[in-house]
C-alpha cells in the first residue's frame, strides 16, 4: 500500500471574483505517477502551483506528511518543478546545469562545526554522474544547451530538478514543445526515470494519450472541479460521466432509458447490458466505444444504418454511420464503402451506462 504524501483539503482558488478551483479534495501518494488531466483553463496548473507553493489557495489546507504547509515557501518544500520552457542556463555546460543546485548547498565543515562550506567536489561529481546515467547523457557533460536536441535539453532539465533529491517532482506540460515522435519516446523515458528515482511525479497535461501511457493515477478535471480519479484502465473502461467519456478516448454518447436491470432502450430497441443499479424508466447516458461495435450483415445486426463517411487511420478505418439521423463513430479493420447499408452488433459489456449529469446532451 502506498503512503499518502500530500493532501489538498477543501482547496479553493479565486482570481479577482472568479473561482477557478472549487473545493478540491485530492491526495498524492508517495512514489506514484499522478497526472492532472483536463482541457485548457480547467485549473491544472493552478493546482500544481498550490502544491509547489507558488500560489496560496484562497481557502483550504495543503498538507505534506500530515503537516500544514500553506505558508511554507517553495524552496523549503522538498518539491521541484520542471516547466515546458525548460530554461537551462545557456552559458553553462550540461554538467554545470545539473550541478547548479548542489553548488548552492552547504554542509558542515568537519574541521569546524560552526562553519558551513560547499559540498565536496567528489560528491558533486558523483551525484551529477548518477543523474547523467539516469537520463542517458553520459559523455555529454561538456556540451552547452544549444548543442543539444530538444529532447536532450528536456532530460537535462529533469536531471537538474532531481539532483538535490526532492520528494516530489512537478511537471507542467514538459513535453509540449517536442514533436510527436520525440514526445512518445520521452513519455516512456519519463516513466522509467520516475520508477528509477522512486519519488512522486505530479504531471500536468491536456493530452489524454500521454496521461494513459504514463500514469499510475489520473485525475480528470473540468471547470475547477474533479470529475474522476482512477487508474488509466478505470478511467477508460468505466468513465463516470459523459465529460470523462468524451475527453478520454473516443466515444458515442447516446440518450437511453433503462427498461429494467441490465436492459437499456436506445432508438426504440432494447439492448442487454451489464450495468445494474438504475431505476426502470430512468433516463441515462449510454457510452459506446467505437472499437466495441461490430459491423455485421444487415440481417444479423441489432440495428442497421448507412455509412456516410470513411477515413483510413492506419490500424483501422473510422466509419461514420447514420442511424435514422444519429451519427455514430465505428472503428473497424473492415472497409465499408460510403452509402452501404450495414448492421451493427454490440456485446453487453460494450454499453457503459451512466447517470445524467450537467454534461448530458452536450456531446
Ligand atoms: P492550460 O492547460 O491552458 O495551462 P490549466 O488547466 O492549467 O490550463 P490554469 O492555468 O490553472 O488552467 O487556469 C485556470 C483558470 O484560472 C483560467 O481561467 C485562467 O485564466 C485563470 N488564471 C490562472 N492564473 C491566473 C492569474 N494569475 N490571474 C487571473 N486568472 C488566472
Amino acid at each position: 500500500m502506498s503512503k499518502e504524501l500530500i493532501r489538498l483539503e477543501n482547496c479553493s482558488m479565486a482570481f479577482d471574483d472568479e473561482l477557478v478551483l472549487k473545493d478540491l479534495n485530492l491526495y498524492f501518494n508517495d512514489k506514484e505517477f499522478l497526472t492532472l488531466l483536463g482541457p485548457s483553463g480547467c485549473g491544472k496548473t493552478t493546482t500544481l502551483r498550490i502544491v509547489g507553493g507558488f500560489t496560496t489557495p484562497t481557502s483550504g489546507n495543503v498538507l505534506f506528511d500530515g503537516v500544514r504547509i500553506n505558508d511554507v515557501p517553495p524552496y523549503k518544500r522538498q518539491i521541484n518543478t520542471v516547466f515546458q520552457k525548460y530554461a537551462l542556463f545557456p552559458h553553462l555546460n550540461v554538467f554545470e546545469n545539473i550541478a547548479f543546485a548542489l553548488r548552492l548547498q552547504k554542509r558542515e565543515d568537519p574541521k569546524n562545526p560552526k562553519r558551513k562550506i560547499p559540498l565536496a567536489e567528489e560528491e558533486i561529481n558523483q551525484r551529477v554522474g548518477e543523474m547523467l546515467d539516469i537520463i542517458g547523457l553520459k559523455g555529454f557533460e561538456h556540451r552547452k544547451p544549444d548543442a543539444l536536441s530538444g529532447g536532450q535539453q528536456q532530460r537535462v532539465a529533469i536531471a537538474r530538478a532531481l539532483v538535490n533529491r526532492p520528494k516530489v517532482l512537478l511537471l507542467d506540460e514538459p513535453l509540449g514543445a517536442l514533436d510527436l515522435k520525440l514526445r512518445r519516446d520521452m513519455q516512456m523515458e519519463l516513466k522509467k526515470i520516475q520508477q528509477q528515482v522512486g519519488i512522486t511525479f505530479i504531471y500536468v497535461t491536456h493530452d489524454q494519450e500521454e496521461a494513459l501511457t504514463m500514469s499510475d493515477t489520473i485525475v480528470v478535471m473540468d471547470k475547477g472541479t474533479i470529475q474522476q480519479i482512477g487508474t488509466p484502465e478505470d478511467i477508460y473502461n468505466e468513465p463516470k460521466n459523459a465529460f470523462v467519456a468524451d475527453f478520454i478516448g473516443e466515444s458515442n454518447i447516446i440518450d437511453g432509458v433503462m427498461v429494467k436491470d441490465c436492459m437499456v432502450r436506445l432508438y426504440g430497441h432494447n439492448f442487454t447490458c451489464v450495468d445494474g443499479g438504475f431505476a426502470p424508466n430512468e433516463a441515462v447516458d449510454v457510452v459506446i466505444r467505437p472499437e466495441d461495435i461490430d459491423i455485421v450483415p444487415v440481417d444479423q445486426g441489432h440495428i442497421e444504418g448507412t455509412v456516410t463517411d470513411v477515413t483510413f487511420k492506419g490500424m483501422q478505418y473510422d466509419i461514420i454511420v447514420d442511424f435514422r439521423g444519429f451519427k455514430w463513430l465505428i472503428q473497424s479493420t473492415d472497409h465499408c464503402p460510403v452509402g452501404s447499408r450495414i448492421g451493427v452488433k454490440i456485446d453487453p459489456e460494450g454499453f457503459h451506462i451512466m447517470k445524467k449529469s450537467e454534461y448530458s446532451g452536450k456531446f
